[in-house]
């Protein structure tokens, strides 16, 4: 679960297919396939989730595990949607066996009422602050921080959130130390 997956790390094997999916008992706003999760991840969410809505605020899950092949359509949508602009693509979706998404780990939040939905306003809204304040405390961090895509490769992602365990999201939080690789002393992955 402490496993980094950037533009210089790509998933090993490419095509690694996670053990163990699950689905996870919460709202939805994707289809039931790509909304899975591994076990423990989508514990801590269910768990996540609950609280969040005992504190008044109603998350959503936009997007979970998603194959290779999956993100191989995804990226090229991107691309398609920039031109044929990769280099425009590149800073906002991975290439397939580059995505977190693929390791079961990661997801996309949303709010319920679709605010914001993968947009850089999600930050501003109840849902996008509840999980910035909170997420570590179930073992989440916010893996694209604004302002490190010299760092993570990625501008910045409000809605994208890694399961990497209690300890060691409340270390890094402790520490202040935002990314996975400066945590870890791992170069820089600004591109491929
Ligand atoms: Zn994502």
């Amino acid at each position: 679960m402490s496993v980094v997956v950037n533009k210089q790390r790509p998933i090993n094997p490419i095509d690694y297919f996670p053990s163990g999916l699950v689905l996870p008992a919460v709202p939805l706003a994707v289809a039931e396939p790509n909304a899975l999760l591994r076990g423990d991840t989508a514990a801590a969410v269910e768990e996540m989730f609950a609280t969040a809505a005992s504190d008044g605020v109603s998350l959503t899950l936009v997007s979970g595990y998603r194959s290779f092949q999956d993100q191989v359509s995804t990226y090229e949508h991107w691309v398609a949607q920039y031109g044929g602009d990769t280099a425009a693509a590149d800073r906002i979706s991975a290439r397939a066996g580059f995505s977190e998404h693929q390791t079961g780990l990661a997801f996309d939040v949303g709010q319920d009422d679709g605010a914001c939905t993968l947009s850089s306003c999600f930050a501003d809204t109840p849902a996008g602050q509840w999980m910035a304040a909170n997420a570590h405390r179930f073992g989440f961090i916010l893996r694209y921080p604004l302002g490190a895509e010299g760092i993570t490769g990625f501008s910045g992602e409000a809605w994208h959130y890694r399961y990497v365990s209690v300890e060691l999201a409340q270390a890094m939080r402790k520490d202040g130390v935002a990314t996975l690789e400066e945590y870890f002393n791992l170069p820089p992955a600004p591109g491929y």
